[in-house]
């Protein structure tokens, strides 16, 4: 079984209100081999919501609107292990650049459209605990 950001799974879940569906996903999904999970719903966020950036020295995330919401996105990361463990999942298919579902290159912090090498918070979390994790568009 597979985690898969429900975003490309075609949930309208982004901070937008809007998905990322892609059809490779959607077919994991409808096959049974894939669980959808939106760590920052998890973690209590609103959709849509204002969009938010892992901090330069990525030691929390900040909302554009210039507000702390790491705790939010610690208790989405930690819910998405839960699940991960739950289902037996060892490997997670996410959201690339995202704040949470991110992985090998998130934005700085800066809200300037400015990647720098990092990973999501829950990738950060399913990395640690063993879950390989790749990212799509
Ligand atoms: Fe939710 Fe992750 Fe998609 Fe953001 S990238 S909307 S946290 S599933």
């Amino acid at each position: 079984m597979i985690i898969v950001s429900a975003c490309l799974a075609g949930y309208r879940c982004r901070y937008d209100g809007k998905t990322k569906q892609d059809p490779s996903i959607v077919d994991l999904v409808k096959r049974g081999q894939a669980i959808p999970v939106c760590p920052e719903l998890f973690g209590g966020l609103p959709c849509p919501r204002t969009p938010s950036e892992r901090t330069a020295d990525g030691s929390g995330v900040i909302a554009k609107d210039g507000n702390d919401v790491t705790e939010a996105f610690r208790l989405g990361a930690a819910e998405t292990l839960r699940i991960a463990r739950l289902y037996g999942c060892t490997h997670a298919i996410l959201k690339a650049r995202s704040p949470s579902c991110g992985y090998g290159l998130v934005y700085d912090g800066s809200f300037s459209g400015t990647l720098r090498r990092g990973n999501g918070v829950t990738a950060d979390l399913l990395l640690e605990n063993g879950v390989t994790v790749e990212v799509k568009d």
